[in-house]
């Protein structure tokens, strides 16, 4: 930044640094946002400029162009990372770097509550590769070093758990992960670096579905991986030999949600925390999983590494799965729908048969809530008309 007036970004709080990313608006003429640069061709020069297009800073689009490197350096700042990858999903951000960290003949430990779509890559692509892929309990801490086997490569987090929310001693089992010489990764979606910053914890490569608070508004998929410094250039050879990058056009729309992520995320937290502490006091809820309320059995583990918690969480109806059904169906602002971290609340059965420890409360109908950008008492007078139906 060429502004020597401003404050370096280390000084500046995590909501100035959202709104301000690193880009000067004077190398473009004073426009406030950076230009949106679609491209495949770059032009050199010469033919020397050509043959030493290694030491170029853009030399092909499929490395980036110039709208690209303000979302990966704001997402360094955010993270504290030396490096980040952009990918067109968020799942394609949890497959990069174990792909490139996994080799054939290698053991991969996978935390039991993971996103169900990163436990069916590990079967169907890394298993074919020959690696060896274990689930452990999100609960094991330093335990993890038991499983630990001389091909352990990788260990891989995930805080809270999907659906479930399960909070791992994330310290605990990164120093022993290293100790025994694998690498790890966390997928940091649910709590965005302005909640929890993996780097800071031990973690070498943070994964986020910038599809969710990033984006904000259920119009993109994207995803982002930042790394270590150690881990970078291991990173970043197996996303150039994969050939996969984000667009310029969804770029820009991940830098405009992040400019207003900080406000959103407080409302989020607010009402959700709200709606949880109102659910939880309902006969016909046996129990609500959300890491921020005091009853969780996590909520210590919680305090003590997260600073804040976001729109989503789960509940348990105390009905059969009919029951749920009818809630479900009574709902109408609340959206039937996948996917989260968008301006509208939406609601989902969830389905924890993939599970083979971390297997979530035992009775009663799981539902996941996305608690949007809506009026509160719109949405406590939705639910109520939802457990109505539930009651018949
Ligand atoms: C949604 C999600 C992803 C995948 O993101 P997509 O952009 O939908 O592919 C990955 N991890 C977690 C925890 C998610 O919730």
């Amino acid at each position: 930044m060429s502004d020597k007036t401003r404050p370096e970004p280390d000084e500046r709080r995590i909501d100035t640094r959202l709104v301000h990313p690193p880009y000067d608006p004077m190398s473009m003429h004073g426009f406030v946002n950076p230009p949106i640069v679609r491209g495949s061709t770059v032009l050199f020069e010469s033919t020397a400029a050509m043959l030493g297009r290694k030491d170029l800073k853009y030399s092909y689009g499929l490395a980036g162009t110039p709208t690209t490197t303000v979302l990966e350096d704001q997402l360094n700042e955010l993270e504290g990372s030396f490096g980040t990858a952009l990918v067109p999903s968020g799942l394609a951000a949890v497959t990069l770097p174990l792909l490139a960290f996994a080799s054939a003949g290698d053991h991969v430990l996978i935390v039991d509550s993971v996103y169900a779509p990163t436990r069916s890559f590990c079967r169907q692509v890394l298993e074919r590769m020959n690696v060896t892929v274990e689930y452990y309990d999100p609960y094991v801490g330093a335990g993890i070093a038991d499983l630990m086997r001389p091909e352990t490569s990788i260990v891989f987090l995930e805080a809270p758990g999907s659906n479930t929310f399960e909070i791992q001693d994330v310290r605990a089992i990164c120093d022993a992960a290293h100790k025994g010489g694998a690498v790890t990764m966390l997928d940091n979606t649910w709590a965005t670096p302005v909640f929890f910053r993996p780097l800071d914890h031990g973690v070498d490569l943070s994964i986020h579905a910038l599809t969710k608070y990033p984006g904000g508004h259920s119009d993109l998929l994207m995803g982002s991986v930042s790394a270590s410094e150690r881990t970078w250039g291991e990173l970043l050879k197996t996303q150039t030999a994969l050939g996969i990058n984000a667009t310029p056009d969804d770029i820009s729309l991940v830098l405009r949600g992040l400019k207003t992520m900080g406000i959103r995320l407080r409302h989020h937290e607010k009402v959700a925390l709200d709606l949880a502490g109102w659910l939880e006091t309902r006969s016909d809820v046996l129990s609500v999983l959300h890491p921020a309320l005091p009853s969780f059995k996590d909520h210590a583990a919680f305090k003590r590494q997260f600073t804040g918690s976001t729109g989503l969480f789960s509940l348990v109806l105390d009905c059969e799965p009919a029951g749920a059904n009818r809630f479900l169906d009574a709902l109408r602002i609340f959206g039937l729908g996948y996917s989260w971290g968008g301006h509208e609340s939406l609601a989902v059965s969830v389905d924890l048969s993939d599970r083979t420890i971390a297997k979530g409360p035992g009775q009663g109908a799981l539902i996941r809530l996305q608690i949007g950008l809506e009026d509160m008492e719109d949405l406590k007078a939705d639910l109520e008309r939802g457990f109505a139906a539930m009651a018949g």
